[in-house]
């Protein structure tokens, strides 16, 4: 049989498997706790000699339909979901490095992700952040007591492109996972698998999820990884395929230890808003496309940041990789031009922090998500005082243009 398509096979996967009543939605489990006729079977469940439910913290049959659904958009061999995109993050990490390790970091990186690496060096865990975008620099930063490197698709809010394939190919031949926030790319416009990642990371917060409606995030793996050059595996992970034995550590450890466990609600909205993601996601980007060409042409806009341009910097890896340029745009204005006066004179653009929502948000990033990390190393990251950040939704797009008209006159 041909390997259906993404829509397809998101569609139509959870009446497939076998649901009560011939349900086309997997039902919501509220329960927490699952009974079992024969105390035996609980017992084996609990040690992983029969499959099933034991408590909500570590399973729950709403999430297992999404992280299926997430682990077949990512091509991988299986997904642990979370509360939110920071605890994917954070429970992968605290689940797979111990103290001593070191792990390289794209310095271009969401603000709680640079946050939490912060705390991670404060644990003992030593981390260099570099210039991602030249493959030089993740080269020289590798030491012998590497571990990993974690790099965004598209960072934010500056839009700049990791050497995602060439950062691939040396992890492959140095035996260091590969970690890509796929955020915001989401699994639609971009593969991780397809430049060597072992780990896809996935706020489903954001475009998977889509209406603004639910916190959840995932981690997927490939299956490109070998794990038996892992030092850090504990031996109760071990009696199973040996592909298996990261990604069963992250959820036994990562869920037990931590907790930040996805609720069955939030599953289900998560799961219902994946099935238009890519309807969704190409709207996003043609509207996203139109607008950073009429701001790049308009003269109180300094700066444009859009991978879709072709003055961009990475123009020509984006065009290779992926299969659209984004939602996320963002400008500095020139100078006297105040961004929080743009903002309030926009109408269809709500002034918010999330992205990757149906609708236009927009933010001034050195005043917000920004502003705790400090005036340096904003700088070091390209962050203008004047910066705003777009997430471009789904209006249409001549609303769009002439709201940016009236608010940029
Ligand atoms: C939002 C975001 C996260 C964190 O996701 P939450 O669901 O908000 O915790 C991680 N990485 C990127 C790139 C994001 O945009």
């Amino acid at each position: 049989m041909t390997k259906k398509g993404f829509n397809t096979t998101n569609l139509h996967c959870d009446r497939r498997d076998n649901p009560e009543h011939g349900v086309l939605h997997k039902a919501i489990h509220p329960s927490v706790a699952y009974g079992y006729e024969d105390a035996r079977e609980l017992a084996e469940v609990f040690q992983g000699k029969r499959a099933g439910y034991n408590y909500g913290r570590q399973l729950n049959p709403t999430v297992t339909a999404l992280q299926n659904r997430i682990t077949a958009m990512e091509d991988g061999i299986a997904t642990a979901a979370f509360a939110t995109g920071m605890a994917a993050i954070a429970s992968t990490m605290l689940s797979l490095l111990r103290q001593g390790d070191h792990i390289i970091s794209s310095a271009y990186l969401f603000g709680n992700t640079n946050s939490l690496f912060g705390t991670l060096q404060n644990l003992g865990i030593e981390v260099s952040f570099v210039d991602a975008t030249d493959l030089n620099e993740v080269k020289a930063a590798i030491k012998e007591n590497t571990r990993l490197v974690f790099v965004e698709t598209i960072a934010n809010p500056v839009t700049q492109i990791a050497d995602l394939a060439g950062i691939g190919a040396l992890c492959k031949s140095e035996n260091l996972i590969y970690c890509v926030d796929n955020t915001m790319t989401s699994p639609h416009l971009f593969s991780p698998k397809s430049v060597g990642a072992s780990f896809s990371v996935n706020s489903l917060t954001k475009y998977i999820g889509g209406h603004g409606n639910a916190l959840g995030g995932a981690i997927t793996d490939t299956g490109l990884y070998d794990w038996s050059n892992f030092a850090n595996i504990f031996d109760d992970y071990k009696n199973q395929d040996v592909k298996l034995w990261g990604i069963t550590q992250v959820k036994k450890k990562g869920l037990r230890d931590i907790g930040a466990s996805l609720g069955p609600e939030a599953a289900h909205h998560l799961a219902v808003g994946s099935e238009t993601l890519s309807l969704r996601m190409d709207k996003a980007c043609s509207n996203a496309q139109a607008i950073a060409e009429f701001c790049a042409a308009h003269p109180k806009v300094n700066q444009v940041y859009y991978p879709g341009l072709p003055t961009h910097p990475q123009h020509g890896r984006a065009r290779e990789l992926f299969s659209g340029f984004g939602g996320i745009m963002s400008i500095d204005l020139i100078e006297g031009v105040d961004c929080f006066d743009v903002l309030n004179a926009l109408d269809n653009v709500v002034s918010s922090s999330n992205l990757g929502d149906t609708r236009t948000l927009a933010i001034p990033v050195a005043h917000t998500i920004y502003y705790e990390m400090g005036a340096q190393r904003r700088a070091s990251m390209g962050i203008a005082d004047s910066m705003i950040r777009f997430s471009i939704g789904i209006e249409e797009i001549d609303d769009l243009l002439a709201d940016f008209e009236t608010a940029l006159a």
